[in-house]
């Protein structure tokens, strides 16, 4: 095998999310063998009935490979759009006037009407309204009766039912929408493994989210370990105020700069990726970089120079995980898109590991016991020490994979699981390769499947070191546990 090929076929340490949409929803197994671990489905597009054959196709793929994949289901949260325009698109100058109208449909051209029905109490003189993916701006230049003025400040061109953003806006509507809501209690009975919520501007949506998914985790008879993590997105100017108390209230983060790239200045969103990366890291939780990684791919087989970078920088800021959006869902090259990420990801990881951090009790008072921590920090250093070829955890929650996932190891960890559900979050941690280990174990403690998916792997020679570690509540009256296995040599 020749190096590129090798390279082509490398098992990546970090992951990759996709998500699905017609150009690949008939593609998901090309996708899997070409490096996605987790697919994201967008509530914004597509209805629960569609998504739900989806998730139906993913579970046959995870049974045929025996190979755990995990689902994010994406809320759409409350994203305010235009409503019709009377010519779309419609060209805007800077200077020229507009009108967003407190009801009724517009008269003229330059009435503006949108899905938000109280957004005219909420502008106030001065504010900013941003149109086209940020690309026209106007200014809120006095109220009136029955509607509000606004002067643009950018020209451009604007269509109907485009986003509007409103940095700075202190909006009264809730962030989860009834709709978000519905779809929430959807995808915990539809055996989602995470769920992300747009728009958070407050611990509290976080919190909010949660209840929701207990609520409908016990309606459905779920154990509370079968219920998906909730993935908070950062794409708010609100929730950068509040990012330490968010990151801990969720389970994972997604770094979303498609509305964050408005919400802030463009130029801002390099500076803020790594703030957010740096605040996950101290807390223990996996994040996600979103949008625009591999962007001139949807219709291009080939990245730009720049793009590739993106992609590396971000597991190299501490990413666990890059995502792919339109480059997956509508793109006309969906497995070519995951193909170069993968790749790229391969080599940044050969500068990367080792250089992670060892979390302490303190740091993720949700997720890790104080024991659990030493022993996952002592494991490593083992690890290194007695020169061992593999980690193999055995976890019911993940936390013990999750917390060895944060040392960035250099020695491949494999991550099993009795509960299909945990093996399937593992697929987020970076560095760690899940394995369910679904109780058919001679042993019973699930160290024989693990052995053999290492060997499946490539990974056990003769005379090779595991160091096995156990989690909370594995191995009876212990509390972890860590032992080292040496390999028959030959
Ligand atoms: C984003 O804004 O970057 C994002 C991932 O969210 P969405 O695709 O739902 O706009």
């Amino acid at each position: 095998m020749s190096e590129r090929e090798a390279v082509r076929n490398a098992r990546v340490r970090s992951k990759i999310v996709a998500t699905v949409g017609p150009a690949c929803r008939q593609r998901l197994g090309e996708l899997v063998e070409a490096g996605v671990d987790v697919f994201r489905l967008n509530m914004a597009h597509g209805t629960p009935e569609v998504h739900g054959e989806t998730i139906r196709a993913i579970r046959g793929l995870e049974q045929q490979r025996g190979q755990p994949l995990a689902v994010l289901v994406d809320l759409a949260g409350p994203k305010i759009r235009l409503g019709k325009l009377l010519q779309d698109p419609l060209p805007v100058e800077r200077g020229q006037h507009f009108r967003l109208l407190r009801e009724g449909p517009p008269q003229r051209d330059v009435d503006l009407t949108c899905s938000y029905r109280q957004l005219y109490d909420d502008l106030q003189e001065g504010d900013a309204v941003l149109l086209a993916d940020g690309t026209v701006r106007m200014r809120v230049t006095r109220r009136a009766a029955d509607h509000v003025e606004l002067v643009a400040e950018s020209w451009g061109e604007i269509r109907s039912h485009q986003g509007i953003n409103l940095p700075g806006v202190a909006l009264r509507m809730d962030t989860i929408t009834p709709e978000d809501a519905s779809h929430a209690r959807w995808a915990v009975e539809a055996g989602a493994d995470f769920l992300s919520l747009s728009f958070v501007r407050s611990v509290l949506d976080v919190r909010q989210l949660r209840r929701i998914i207990e609520e409908a985790g016990r309606a459905c008879g779920r154990e509370p370990l079968q219920h998906p993590a909730v993935v908070a997105k950062i794409e708010k100017r609100e929730a950068l105020a509040e990012l330490e108390p968010i990151v801990q209230a969720a389970d994972a983060v997604m770094v979303a700069r498609g509305d964050l790239g408005v919400e802030v200045d463009v130029a801002e969103t390099p500076v803020v990726q790594k703030r957010i990366l740096a605040v996950c890291h101290k807390y223990g939780r996996p994040a996600i970089v979103a949008t625009q990684m591999l962007d001139s791919m949807q219709s291009s087989p080939r990245p730009t120079r720049a793009e590739v970078t993106d992609v590396a920088n971000a597991v190299l800021d501490g990413a666990d995980a890059c995502m792919l959006s339109g480059e997956t869902a509508v793109g006309a090259y969906p497995v070519e898109s995951v193909a170069v990420m993968n790749r790229v990801l391969h080599y940044a990881e050969q500068i990367m590991c080792g250089r992670g951090a060892v979390l302490s009790s303190e740091a993720t008072p949700r997720a890790l016991h104080r024991i659990t921590a030493a022993v996952v920090a002592g494991a490593g250093v083992v690890a290194e020490q007695a020169d061992a070829s593999l980690v193999a955890v055995l976890t019911r929650s993940g936390a013990t994979a999750l917390a060895l996932s944060h040392q960035r190891l250099a020695i491949p960890v494999l991550g099993g699981s009795h509960i299909p559900e945990t093996a399937r979050k593992m697929c987020l941690y970076w560095g760690v390769e899940p394995v369910w280990v679904d109780g058919q174990d001679a042993e019973g403690d699930g160290s024989k499947v693990l052995l053999q998916r290492a060997e499946e792997l490539g990974w056990l020679e003769p005379g090779a070191r595991i160091v096995f570690v156990t989690g909370q509540g594995v191995v009876g009256r212990t509390h972890n546990e860590v032992a080292v296995y040496e390999v028959p040599a030959e």
